[in-house]
């Protein structure tokens, strides 16, 4: 942490928000012809795109597993996507991001009713600003919905973290890079169960107690857009209701 590096000024984020308010997600479903199932999201600056393809036999079929599908969820960082141009393919960065959530997503998807398959979840991140993993879990469980896939709920993700110890909601780029912890979760809103959970940082009991909470109202905010966004296309006329 840069002690040197103010992330307050007149006691509010330097862009602006307040300590638990998200940056603005907008969702669009359907965008690509080819897949099956796909979602455009923006989140903040963030811009990711995913395609769903599947459930399809499992190739190489050493792969498949006979009682359920497996889901194959790859993260990918486009090279442009961040200020330092990054080295293409993948990296151990992102094979864990691809873990991480494809691991959330086999707990929702009904997996035992496709064996022998795989349902592959393209994750392409165009544009990085901090939270690209949670943007990606929102967008693929958006894109799996929209393949049909069938899924016990559809998982959202959101993060909270501490800067300047204080607990904020959804760290953007600079509170990332400079601040003290990052706390990235995802939920099944309708149970409540936690799908994943990783943390960067420290952050006291007390102060996790706190960040789990904010990271948990966040995720329910960013779930009805989920949900708008996906009532939007197949019935453009509810308005989301
Ligand atoms: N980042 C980068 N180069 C990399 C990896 C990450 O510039 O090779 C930036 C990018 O903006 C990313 C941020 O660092 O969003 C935070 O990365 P982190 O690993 O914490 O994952 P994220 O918050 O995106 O889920």
């Amino acid at each position: 942490m840069n002690s040197d590096i103010k992330l307050f000024e007149n006691g509010k984020r330097l862009d602006g928000r307040k300590n638990d308010e998200l940056r603005k997600i907008k969702i669009e479903v359907g965008v690509l012809h080819r897949a099956e199932g796909s979602c455009y999201l923006e989140w903040g600056d963030n811009k990711v795109i995913v395609a769903v393809y599947g459930p399809r036999e499992a190739i190489p079929r050493h792969t498949q597993n006979p009682l359920r599908a497996i889901v194959n969820a790859k993260y990918n960082m486009a090279a442009f996507s961040v200020g330092d141009r990054k080295r293409p393919g993948p990296d151990r960065r992102s094979r864990e991001i691809s873990k991480v959530i494809s691991e959330a997503l086999e707990n929702v998807i009904l997996v035992e009713k496709f064996p022998r398959a795989s349902i592959d979840v393209n994750i392409e991140v165009l544009d990085a600003e901090a939270g690209t993993r949670c943007a990606g879990l929102t967008a693929a469980a958006v894109a799996l919905a929209d393949a049909g896939i069938p899924m016990k709920d559809i998982p959202v993700a959101c993060a909270a973290g501490k800067i300047e110890n204080q607990v904020v909601l959804d760290l953007g780029k600079e509170e990332d890079n400079y601040g003290s912890a990052d706390l990235p979760i995802a939920i099944s809103p309708r149970t409540g169960e936690i799908l994943l959970l990783q943390m960067d940082g420290h952050l006291t009991v007390e102060e996790f107690d706190k960040a789990l909470d904010l990271a948990i109202k966040g995720c329910y905010i960013v779930s009805d857009i989920q949900k708008k966004a996906i009532l939007e296309k197949y019935q453009p006329n509810s308005e989301g209701k």
